[in-house]
């Protein structure tokens, strides 16, 4: 049996793993292997072009290190949160409670309602807005003054759309933190590793597919044929007709905008992750050089992160453009154009779903109303609240048992 992958990601690939002691699998990859978690290698080192760690629930993500002989690198990545021109770390009790722009009795709501997720049910909550339960639940001020920028840098555009079931769910897996931060996990020296070692063991063909028909019992991949597809790209790339005859809905996508920067400096002392509230073009300042060891790079890494729509103005600008609007913006924060080596520029137009009232029942299965036609990857049900790289190995390991069982056993 011959099986086509749409997608070399992490999705595409793990799928291919588990599926090539049963059929002669090809995958077809239009850009870089390894899709939004690839990397962007300098003379000296290797990064990911978008900034990428992981967390210790991520089971098939450190299982599968494991088994190439790759190790996970544990730490506390400390935090902050940058409101009206000032930077407040937010990580151990006391740099909370020192924090001024929310009450006590706001940071009490705010813990309990953080405690409490982890048991309620948040399906329940599809329908209903983020910025209403936000605002009936815990009040105008947590809402402004805390939830409202951090929808906003992680929703771009479309923050209010998003469901509150989607807050719950996403408050719950990450309420798990030590008293003085939490510790994530990155393969130290850049997850390019775990890519490179997949993709030694299967066949990638560089190649966009453009089309693809089901013709009888077969279908026609680029011309080729194949006994059955899996489609792991982004679903608003999939044509029409296909997408119909499978059964697929249509899901929003965001896109993602990142400048990635090596500098003679760090930004802050020694936070990981700053949000910023009240920057019209990032969302967060992340310091991949306060999380891995400088010895490791020789200069800071730095990462100003956006998120935008795939019609949004900041993605539809030029690179050039780009490039100087996030040297002016980071100029701001005290790292001007002078100690700056160098900035790339990576923009991403499918970078997630968005988790918009309604997305639980767009959760897509493996199986498609389309005989032999499979889909898994950022929609399958383990990317649910978070797509992640976990997220993406586990729905390419799952929609390979489900092949398997259907065609193999
Ligand atoms: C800014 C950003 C930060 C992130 N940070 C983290 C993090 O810290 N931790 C974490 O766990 N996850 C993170 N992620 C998420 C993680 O990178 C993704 O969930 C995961 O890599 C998605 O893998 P995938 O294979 O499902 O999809 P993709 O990576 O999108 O792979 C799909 C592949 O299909 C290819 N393709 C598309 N159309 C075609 C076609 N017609 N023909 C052939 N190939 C095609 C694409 O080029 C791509 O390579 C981040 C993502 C972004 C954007």
């Amino acid at each position: 049996m011959r099986v086509a992958i749409v997608g070399a990601g992490l999705t595409g690939m793990s799928c291919a793993l588990r599926l090539k002691e049963y059929a002669d699998v090809v995958l077809f990859e239009k850009d870089d292997v390894g899709g939004l978690a690839s990397s962007y290698c300098t003379g000296r080192y290797c990064i990911e072009k978008f900034y990428h760690h992981c967390f210790k629930s991520d089971s098939e993500l450190i299982a599968l290190a494991k088994n190439l002989g790759l190790k996970i690198t544990w730490r506390i990545a400390r935090i902050g949160y940058a409101f009206d021109g000032t930077i407040y770390p937010l990580n151990t009790p006391i740099e909370i409670l020192r924090y001024p722009h929310l009450s006590i009795i706001d940071k009490i709501k705010l813990a309990l309602f953080t405690l409490r997720s982890r048991r309620r049910n948040y399906s329940k909550e599809d329908e209903r807005g983020v910025v209403e339960g936000i605002k009936e639940e815990l009040g105008e001020e947590i809402l402004n003054k805390f939830f409202m920028p951090l929808l906003r840098a992680k929703f771009g555009e479309y923050y209010k759309e998003i469901s509150y079931a989607w807050l719950l769910a996403r408050v719950a897996i990450r309420s798990n933190r030590k008293l003085n931060g939490e510790e994530l996990g990155y393969i130290r020296h850049g997850f390019h590793q775990l890519i490179e070692r997949m993709r030694e063991e299967l066949n990638i063909r560089r190649k966009e597919v453009r089309k693809i028909e089901k013709i009888g019992r077969y279908f026609e991949v680029n011309g080729e044929r194949f006994d059955i597809v899996v489609y792991t790209a982004p679903l608003p790339t999939l044509e029409n007709r296909i997408k119909r005859a499978a059964g697929i809905p249509e899901i929003r996508y965001q896109s993602s905008v990142c400048a990635l920067i090596g500098a003679r400096e760090s930004v802050t002392e020694d936070l990981y992750w700053t949000n910023i509230a009240d920057s019209k073009v990032f969302g967060a300042i992340i310091e991949h050089t306060h999380f891995m060891p400088f010895e490791d790079y020789g200069e800071h890494v730095i990462y100003l992160a956006s998120y935008s729509t795939p019609n949004g103005w900041l993605f539809n600008k030029s690179e050039d453009e780009l490039r100087k609007l996030y040297l002016k913006e980071i100029g701001k924060f005290g790292l001007g154009e002078k100690k700056i080596n160098w900035i790339k520029i990576f923009k991403a137009k499918f970078s997630g779903p968005i988790y918009e009232r309604g997305y639980l029942k767009k959760i897509t299965p493996y199986r498609t109303k389309l005989k032999g036609f499979y889909v898994a990857g950022m929609t399958s049900p383990p990317n649910y609240p978070e797509r992640s790289m976990n997220g993406s190995i586990k729905a390419g390991i799952e929609a390979a048992k489900a092949i398997v069982t259907d065609h193999f056993v």
